[in-house]
């Protein structure tokens, strides 16, 4: 029986590395500077170097099964995420953190039903999801997109506990963005303080904004401006 994985490994090396491999060599002479962290579910479906079209080098990317944050004072111990974000703001001094949650989000649909006895650590997980969920007992599509929203909110919300992020955040030197992707549309919804929901990129002003930038009288993001959209 063939091994694919190994014909793949191959097969990239021989075709498709030569062909960046400058940009590679660039990437290891100069390190790496990414301006964006990208947080994203772990869903196969979502590919951010398409959505977004970035190569290598372009984003700092951590995954997890829904696109979740965790808090940062409970986190301390062996948590990949609020590592990366920890690293990604202070070591790399990203500019744009992305939560990108997706259509048809299995995470999300698990926060209506049960999980597997023995995902322990699955099930915890979870809860970082669970104020999103609405009072339904069978959700329908349009609840669980409206849950898959709310729950990026949530996250964006739970980022700004991170006194690194919240810091350059109200210094203007990092945004956030709440990005929905829909996965049969191919199109990105930001969240859009100004709207106060969640916009499709083909009639959106901006790539999304996270509810902690003020929006003066005039409807002008104000850096300094307290929470609002939330
Ligand atoms: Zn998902």
């Amino acid at each position: 029986m063939p091994d694919e994985l190994l014909e793949r490994l191959r097969r990239f090396q021989q075709d498709a590395f030569p062909t960046q491999r400058s940009l590679f060599r660039h990437l290891v002479d100069e390190g790496q500077h990414p301006l964006t962290l990208f947080i994203g579910c772990s869903d196969s479906r979502l590919v951010p170097y398409l959505l977004t079209g970035t190569g290598p080098g372009e984003l700092f990317l951590v995954r997890n099964v829904g696109a979740f944050v965790p808090p940062y004072d409970q986190s301390k111990g062996f948590h990949g995420t609020a590592a990366a974000i920890e690293f990604a703001v202070l070591n790399l001094d990203v500019k744009r953190i992305i939560v990108c949650g997706h259509s048809h989000c299995g995470a999300i649909r698990a926060l209506y039903g049960d999980v597997p006895a023995a995902a322990q650590n699955l099930a915890q997980w979870l809860e970082l999801g669970r104020e999103a969920v609405l009072p339904v007992a069978e959700p329908g599509p349009e609840a669980l997109r409206r849950t898959e929203q709310r729950a990026i909110v949530l996250q964006l919300e739970r980022l700004m506990d991170y006194p690194m992020v919240r810091e350059r955040v109200e210094a203007g030197t990092l945004t956030l963005h709440g990005w929905h992707y829909v996965i049969e549309d191919g199109e990105v919804h930001v969240f859009d303080v100004r709207q106060g929901g969640f916009v499709p990129a083909s009639q959106a002003e901006n790539a999304g904004t996270g509810p902690y930038l003020g929006v003066d009288a005039d409807g002008e993001l104000d850096p300094s401006g307290v929470p609002v959209g939330t």
